[in-house]
């Protein structure tokens, strides 16, 4: 029997106003349930964002140490809870379960970090210009903040949202990504455990378009943090910028990793494996093209294909398997439709291109490791998001053309390049277009404590994780106490 899943809204377990619901399936084994769950419209979200708004008053006054406190006691949960999180979310999205545990100790990072963060909010003092008098600057919170969320990272993602939020005294609706609701759930289950006030935070769960955008367009919600692809956060930059809400939009990649003629092949090797099949290529920062000094290029593809076509596809719960399904069949047609562009576009096909249907990967949406050699940066395939295990790979002539290369795309958000030369580093840093630069590791492998996010359509120049997000969460007071007992003008008396 599958579970039977809710909505948490005003501090009660509850189903949708019209009783409606929506089947989550696990893509390895698509006749598998996990759970049903209730599918949710705007009359459901004008509840939650009641709640967020009433609770709000009261959690913008308990000092932020305390409410650290209880970010930490939420850690600790995660850690006793994550192996049986970690194995619903395999089950509910597919990704291994060594990656899974990851995405849950991401969460527990992220945790830990919002505790310590609580004795910190820092702001400044400064001088005055003036004699007898003070000046500061203190981070408030905001209101109520909106959080929409995508699949691909189910526990993480939404704890690099809801911990900052709660830290800095902000309330939360919170709509997860509509084939990822159970992972959610448990977080909400963790958060209510530990001590967050149960109208604080609220869970919406249903599609981008009947909860998505209530949310956006409600003007009670103060902030939105999304993550996702671009074409979505577009829609919702539009929609929310005319009520000038506070926005963080974090999205797309067409992330590379550069190898040079004087690399260390093999470590170069492991850094693409895992940079471009890791989470089956779903990654927001999966490495998407290789870009291969002219030199070592022949060499370097023979190692690659050898490995690429000895990966284990197969339900990510068997700890064997290094690759698990796409997230559902749209994602598998997709991703085959670039597949079949980048053959009508001339590149060549050197390993994978095809459905994986052998055995039991039928009862899934699994698709075979894909790389395409002969690309050109022109090409679609070398230009746009394919969210799948498909790596193209563009032969460069030097270090400058490598650099163009990785540019040309309209994204910036990983990049990574593999040389021994320090010189070389350093230009890389400086010169690529990226939120994010790897020296000598793949495109993959964020940590908590620093700043998450690109440039270009990306997103809008805000970051997630680190120092950086715990401003976005919170706006900025300026405070100036006079203390001289008569009026003091600025800029007119002191000159
Ligand atoms: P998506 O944009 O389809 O959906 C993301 C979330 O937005 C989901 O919860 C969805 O229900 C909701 N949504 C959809 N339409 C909406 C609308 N019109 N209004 C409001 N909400 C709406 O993305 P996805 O398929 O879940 O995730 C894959 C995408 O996310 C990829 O493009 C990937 O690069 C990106 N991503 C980016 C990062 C990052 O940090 N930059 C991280 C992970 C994933």
């Amino acid at each position: 029997m599958a579970e039977i899943y809710k909505n948490f809204i005003n501090g009660e377990w509850v189903n949708s106003k019209s009783g409606e619901t929506f089947e989550n399936r696990n893509p390895a084994n698509w006749n598998e349930i996990v759970g049903i769950f209730p599918r949710s419209a705007a009359e459901d979200v004008n509840l939650a964002v009641q709640s967020a708004g009433k609770a709000f008053n009261e959690w913008r006054l308990v000092p932020a140490p305390q409410r650290g406190e209880i970010m930490k006691k939420a850690g600790d949960i995660m850690v006793e809870r994550k192996e049986e999180i970690a194995r619903l979310m395999t089950r509910e999205m597919g990704k291994v379960i060594a990656e899974t545990r990851g995405d849950m100790q991401e969460g527990i990072d992220t945790a830990y970090y919002a505790f310590g963060e609580g004795r910190r909010l820092f702001g400044h003092t400064v001088p005055s210009e003036l004699m007898n008098k003070f000046n500061m600057t203190m981070r408030m919170p905001i209101g109520v903040a909106g959080v929409i969320s995508p699949w691909n990272f189910p526990m993480a993602i939404p704890t690099w949202k809801i911990f900052p939020a709660l830290l800095t005294g902000n309330t939360v609706v919170f709509k997860p990504a509509s084939d990822t609701p159970a992972t959610a759930t448990k977080l909400v289950e963790i958060f209510l455990e530990a001590g967050v006030p149960p109208q604080a935070i609220n869970l919406v769960h249903g599609t981008g378009n009947s909860v998505g955008i209530p949310i956006v367009e409600h003007p009670d919600i103060d902030l939105i943090s999304f993550t996702g692809s671009s074409a979505v956060g577009k829609i919702i930059s539009q929609k929310a910028g005319k009520d000038l809400k506070r926005i963080s939009l974090e999205l797309g990649g067409k992330n590379a990793q550069i190898v040079m003629d004087d690399a260390n092949l093999h470590l170069a090797l492991e850094g693409v494996l895992w940079g471009a099949f890791g989470t089956t290529g779903q990654r927001c920062t999966a490495t998407s093209r290789l870009i291969l000094h002219e030199k070592i290029h022949d060499k370097f593809l023979d190692m690659l294909a050898e490995r690429v076509s000895r990966l284990k596809l197969g339900n990510g719960l068997d700890e064997s398997v290094d690759v698990g399904p796409v997230i559902n069949a749209p994602a598998r047609e997709k991703i085959h439709g670039y597949v079949e562009i980048g053959r009508k576009e001339g590149a060549a096909l050197l390993v994978g291109g095809e459905y994986a249907e052998e055995g039991d990967l039928k009862k899934g949406f699994f698709y075979k490791p894909t790389i395409f050699s002969g690309v050109t940066p022109n090409m679609r395939i070398a230009r746009e998001e394919i969210f799948g295990p498909v790596l193209s790979v563009i032969k460069v002539k030097d270090f400058d053309e490598a650099v163009q290369v990785i540019n040309g795309v309209i994204y910036g958000l990983s990049s990574s390049i593999y040389t021994q030369d320090v010189n070389r580093a350093y230009r890389a840093i400086r010169d690529i277009q990226a939120g994010i630069t790897y020296i000598n590791g793949p495109t993959i492998g964020a940590e908590c404590h620093m700043p998450f996010g690109g440039v270009k359509e990306t997103g809008n120049g805000h970051r997630e994780g680190g120092w950086t997000v715990f401003e976005f969460f919170s706006e900025i007071k300026t405070v100036y106490v006079d203390f001289s007992g008569k009026l003091q003008r600025a800029q007119i008396d002191n000159r």
